[in-house]
Formats: structure tokens, C-alpha cells, sequence
């Protein structure tokens, strides 16, 4: 019997042979921990020969409310009975209520509905600019926006361009100029790099990528100062931050500050599609006319639902109530783990980042030990690993993955 096209037979479907079978057909832009997933429900994962492992991980934090949460596949399933994509140049029935929606969650007051953060933060970009030139008074093409030390925001040319990872940057120029950066967690640096060519101070709130990197009580306050008094804009991006990782619906919660324009994705989609955003004040949004930007997929009718199906469950506060709760038992684990193979570590709500004795390994080895415990996590820069469970996690669940990883670094 042959098998249908696209399917293989069974005997090939085992990890080893299709880790070796992607070598050959897939760009090798990613280095994959060696596990092949088929199935996946809540904060559990399956590989292809049965073995159930622990997602510590959550996509980046775009699995925050687990996997196939069942109001969000729900969700979907009711949408795609009904529509799934009109593209932008007509209506459709349920983009209204989800730009409502985010806006009352948010505080803010429009949004642009974009698919990847990547496109979110090019488009927070654009407004910016456009904003400075048309409001500000900014000089035609003099426009700068200042942005972090080890700041990630995606991976587009002009995103790199400003980017001072050498992997993520290196060998993709010509790069997009108006761009300054200082050091993170620097207000005085910050400050001083303003003037009147500033268009937006662009940050994470907390930056991920670079491990976790929690700036002091008072940033984000000063950063807020400082834009309102330069006349430039405050864009956080909250696309791995926001949306209940921190115990907070968004970081910036944490002291208060609504920025002018905030970048969202990842969790927005549930986990079940691409869904990104900039959400920001009306009479910054509103430089933005027909023509001047778009996106065939953006606030298509399945992302909408499956985004307004998201909010939902963020309304409720149960999610951040989660992640504030079981962050203080994170907390307390990886304190206990400080001095016994923990150099240092970096927590807020259910998101560390945790520096482990390079005299123990690397991060990548690291990981793959957990891995052979059952345990998916992700390391960042060189000794560093990254927790970021679904913050549908369980205490004896959490519980676990800490002894786990307990014994690994024993
Ligand atoms: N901004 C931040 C803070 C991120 O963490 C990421 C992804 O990790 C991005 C932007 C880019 O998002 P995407 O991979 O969906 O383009």
C-alpha cells in the first residue's frame, strides 16, 4: 500500500529520521533542540514515539495561555465555519470588536492589526516617522528613533539594522540608518541622546532575548518623563513581556506608565496563529492614511476571533493572577538554586532568565540535559537559559521542572 502524498510511512516517522530528513530541504537559520513534536496539549508536549515532555518554553512566550487552550480552539473552529479572510479591502464582521476590545484592554485608543511582531515593530516604526514629520516638524528623512543595547525587536533589514547581536546582524547590509543606541537601563544615556530630531524611544520593557533583563524600579517611569518632555514618543514592545507573562496584562503595569504606542504579538494569537498589533494614543495613529500601509493578512476575520477570544481570558485577570502567584514560587525555587550551580537569575511573574556556571556547561548543554529529563526550555546568550512556562502551569507542576533542573545542574 502506498501511503496518501504528503504523509510518510510509519517506519520513518521516527525523531532521528526526521531530524536527518530536514538537513538537506530547510534553511538552517534555527539549531533545534533534537526533539520532533506531534501533539501537544496545555503545558504538555509529545514527540513522534510517544514521549510526553513539559513546556517550559511556550513558544517564546507565544503560548502563554498553553497549548490548544480550549476557548481559543473553539474560538477558531466556530471562525473558520465562517469566514476566514476578506483581506483588507472590504469589511468584515469581527474586526471591530476585536480592535475594541484591545484598545479598552490596553488603555489605548486605535489599532493597527498587523501578523508577526516583526511587521508590528516596523509599523510602530513607520507610524513614528510619519508622526515626526507631520506633527513634529521634524526636517524630511531626519528622523531618529533611539533604541536599547541588546535589544531584540525581530529580524526585517531594518530591524538588524540597529541590532547589536553580531549573528542577528552581520552580513545583512546595507543597514537602515536613523537609528541611536544606548545603553539599557541608562536614563541619564538615554536622556542625552534625545533632541529635536527624535521621533520615539523605542524599548522593551523587559528585554527577553537579551536573558531576561529587568531594568530598575523607576525606567520605565523615567523613560515615560523623559519622551513627554523631549516631544518624542514612548514605544514599548510587549511582544514576549506582555500580555500576562509578568503578572501583569503588560510590563509597563508594573510602574504605571502607558507608553504612546505598544507593540504586541506572540500570546495574541493564542498559539494558534500569527497575530501582532501597535495599539497606540488617536491623534498618533491617525497620521497613518489609506495607501500608506497595509497588510494583506492583518485583522484577517480567523486572526480577529481567535485575538478576541484571547482577550477574553485576559479580562478575567485570571492569567496574570497566575503568573504573580506561581512567579513567587519560581522565585523561591531558583533562590534556593543560587550558589549550587545558579550564578544569577532574573524573574518577573513566570518569566527568568538564569545564569548558570559556565564551569557546568553552556546553556545549549544545559537544555539538552533537561531535555532528557523531560524538560523543554530554551537557552539565550552563552550560559543563560530562559524559562517562560504557559501560565496555565500547575504549582506541582512548576515544582517539578524545578527539581529537574535541580538535579542537571547536581
Ligand atoms: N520583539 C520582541 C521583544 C521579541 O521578543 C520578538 C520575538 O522574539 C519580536 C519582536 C519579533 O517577533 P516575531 O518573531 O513574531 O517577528
Amino acid at each position: 500500500m502506498t501511503a496518501p502524498t504528503g504523509t510518510r510511512p510509519a517506519a520513518t516517522r521516527s525523531s532521528a529520521s526526521l531530524i536527518k530528513a530536514e538537513a538537506p530541504v530547510l534553511a538552517h537559520n534555527y539549531h533545534p533542540l533534537p526533539v520532533v513534536i506531534s501533539r501537544a496539549e496545555g503545558v504538555w508536549v509529545e514527540d513522534v514515539e510517544g514521549r510526553r515532555y513539559l513546556d517550559m518554553l511556550a513558544g517564546y512566550s507565544a503560548l502563554n495561555f498553553g497549548h490548544r487552550h480550549p476557548a481559543l480552539i473553539e474560538a477558531a473552529h466556530r471562525q473558520l465555519d465562517a469566514l476566514t479572510l476578506t483581506s483588507r479591502a472590504f469589511h468584515h464582521d469581527r474586526l471591530a470588536g476585536f480592535a475594541a476590545a484591545l484598545a479598552d484592554l490596553t488603555g489605548l485608543d486605535m489599532v493597527l492589526p498587523m501578523n508577526t511582531g516583526a511587521e508590528a515593530v516596523e509599523s510602530g516604526i513607520k507610524i513614528a516617522r510619519k508622526w515626526a514629520y507631520d506633527v513634529k516638524g521634524v526636517p524630511a528623512d531626519r528622523a531618529t528613533i533611539v533604541v536599547a543595547g541588546g535589544n531584540f525587536h525581530g529580524r526585517t533589514t531594518t530591524i538588524v539594522s540597529f541590532s547589536d547581536d553580531k549573528d542577528a546582524r552581520a552580513g545583512f547590509g546595507p543597514y537602515t540608518p536613523g537609528f541611536r543606541t544606548v545603553p539599557y537601563n541608562d536614563l541619564p544615556a538615554l536622556e542625552a541622546a534625545l533632541d529635536e530630531t527624535t521621533a520615539a524611544v523605542l524599548i522593551e520593557p523587559i528585554q527577553g532575548e537579551a536573558g531576561v533583563l529587568i531594568p530598575d524600579d523607576g525606567y520605565l517611569a523615567g523613560v515615560r518623563a523623559a519622551t513627554t518632555r523631549a516631544g518624542c514618543l514612548f514605544i514599548a514592545d510587549e511582544i514576549q513581556s506582555g500580555l500576562g507573562r509578568t503578572g501583569t496584562t503588560l510590563a509597563v503595569d508594573h510602574e504605571g506608565v502607558l507608553p504612546d504606542l505598544l507593540l504586541l504579538g506572540k500570546a495574541l494569537g493564542g498559539g494558534i496563529i500569527p497575530v501582532s498589533a501597535v495599539v497606540g494614543r488617536r491623534d498618533v495613529m491617525s497620521v497613518l492614511g489609506p495607501g500608506q500601509h497595509g497588510s494583506t493578512f492583518g485583522g484577517n476575520p480567523l486572526a480577529a476571533a481567535v485575538g478576541s477570544a484571547v482577550i477574553d481570558l485576559l479580562a478575567t485577570g485570571e492569567y496574570q493572577s497566575r503568573a504573580t502567584d506561581l512567579g513567587k514560587v519560581l522565585h523561591a525555587g531558583l533562590t534556593d538554586l543560587l550558589g549550587n550551580g545558579v550564578t544569577a537569575f532574573r524573574a518577573r511573574g513566570l518569566w527568568a532568565g538564569i545564569d548558570i556556571d559556565p564551569a557546568l556547561g553552556t546553556g545549549r548543554t544545559l537544555s539538552e540535559r533537561l531535555l532528557s529529563e523531560g524538560i523543554l526550555v530554551k537557552d539565550t546568550h552563552g550560559s543563560t537559559i530562559r524559562l517562560a512556562p504557559p501560565l496555565t502551569i500547575t504549582e506541582a507542576e512548576l515544582t517539578s521542572a524545578l527539581s529537574s533542573l535541580r538535579r542537571v545542574l547536581g
